[in-house]
């Protein structure tokens, strides 16, 4: 039985070529044209100043340093995403506070954002930046989130991991805020096995990020540090696959969006992440949401037929490893939490761009079949 994956790497052809370059001009390292040349074109492709970094949570962790945040700081970040997200928060010694998402968007919950930074205030204790995602490729609310922090003069910085090429009032998602990051994991978008890229409008954040990334030399003609550095640049290897797989981003998009056409066709039953006005989803992974939906006796259920699926993040503030941090709901105390919901009543389907019809199909009758769907199913 050929097995239907959630989402697994999907090259273009060409990522060979750069890498043999790289071999034929010994640049086996974390420097050279590759790192350039994929920098490059993801600078003219987010119209940013860009920093190449070994990994998504590396350039988050960049982010922080460069605004500042520091051991006893307070972070806001989402709970309902990647551990990623926060932990390098972490890793500062700083704490990050979570906030609730929205059930239209499944983003940072504009409403519980503002309840926690008035609480912050009153307390006297604002947080140095807050991190922003857009889940599954679906960008969050930035005009409404911005205007909360700017009101708190709070720095935003996205994480875009999932939503490259997507959109928000016609900017890249990962360039509205102070910083953004993208991630080249391997189940992304596109991919260089590991990789992340950190990218701001402001271009002496990224110089300094790129700076501390590289080991923090000072210029001297001896070996000369003023700061901590940190060894995360990304490898002319690895790089060498992101040019490769760039010249295929938008080919990838459109073929994440008929996936998820697709089965928006086939569920009219169930509920999607809903692309917001004037937002571009990349529709990274199509998830599906009822409150009739038990995620487990899915998963195990389609798992038995050879298809990979996956539950919704399990809030961060539900996991065992945070839960002395404190969460501010999007609902009434007494109330369970949207994030919560979205976990409990939630899924993700294959979403590989090399899935067939015939394979997505297959895949559409086994859920219609374990969820006694009616609808419009044919
Ligand atoms: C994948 C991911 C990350 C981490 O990126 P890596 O490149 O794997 O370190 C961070 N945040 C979110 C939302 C992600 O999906």
């Amino acid at each position: 039985m050929k097995k239907i994956p959630l989402a697994i790497p999907h090259m273009s052809g060409n990522e060979m070529a750069y890498i043999e370059h790289a071999f034929n001009t010994n640049w086996i390292a974390p420097v050279g044209p590759n790192v350039d040349l994929f920098e490059k074109k993801i600078s003219s492709y987010t119209l940013s100043h860009v920093a190449a970094t070994s990994s998504g949570t590396a350039a988050i962790h960049l982010a922080l340093i460069v605004l500042g945040v520091t051991a006893g700081d307070h972070v806001f970040c989402p709970s309902f995403t990647f551990s990623a997200s926060a932990n390098p928060i972490h890793y500062q010694g700083a704490e990050a506070v979570f906030i609730d998402s929205e059930i239209i968007s499944w983003n940072m919950s504009p409403v519980a954002l503002e309840k926690a930074l008035l609480d912050a205030k009153k307390r006297n204790k604002l947080p140095k930046a807050v991190i922003v995602t857009h889940i599954y490729g679906q960008p969050a609310k930035m005009t409404e989130i911005l205007e909360i922090t700017e009101a708190y003069g709070v720095p935003v910085i996205e994480d875009a991991a999932e939503s490259l090429g997507s959109t928000y009032k016609g900017m890249q998602t990962g360039t509205i805020g102070s910083l953004g990051i993208y991630s080249f994991n391997g189940n992304k978008i596109i991919t260089t096995s590991g990789g992340g890229m950190l990218v701001s409008q402001n271009e002496t954040l990224i110089q300094e990020a790129k700076f501390l990334s590289e080991q923090a030399k000072e210029p001297a003609p001896y070996y000369q540090h003023e700061k901590i550095g940190y060894n995360y640049r990304l490898s002319n290897i690895s790089a060498g696959i992101g040019c490769g797989q760039i010249e295929v981003l938008d080919e990838r998009i459109m073929q994440k969006r008929c996936i998820f056409a697709m089965y928006q066709e086939a569920f009219s039953e169930l509920n999607f992440q809903q692309e917001l006005p004037d937002t571009f989803s990349n529709r990274w992974l199509t998830a599906i949401q009822s409150e009739r939906l038990n995620p487990l006796l899915l998963k195990n259920k389609l798992g038995s037929e050879g298809i990979e699926g996956r539950l919704l993040w399990k809030p961060l503030h539900m996991q065992p490893v945070y839960k002395s941090n404190s969460f501010y709901s999007e609902r009434n105390t007494g109330e369970k939490s949207s994030a919560q919901i979205l976990f409990e009543t939630g899924f993700c389907l294959p979403s590989a761009t090399q899935m067939t019809q015939d394979e997505q199909w297959s895949v559409i009758q086994k859920v219609s079949e374990f969820m006694e769907l009616k609808g419009n199913i044919i």
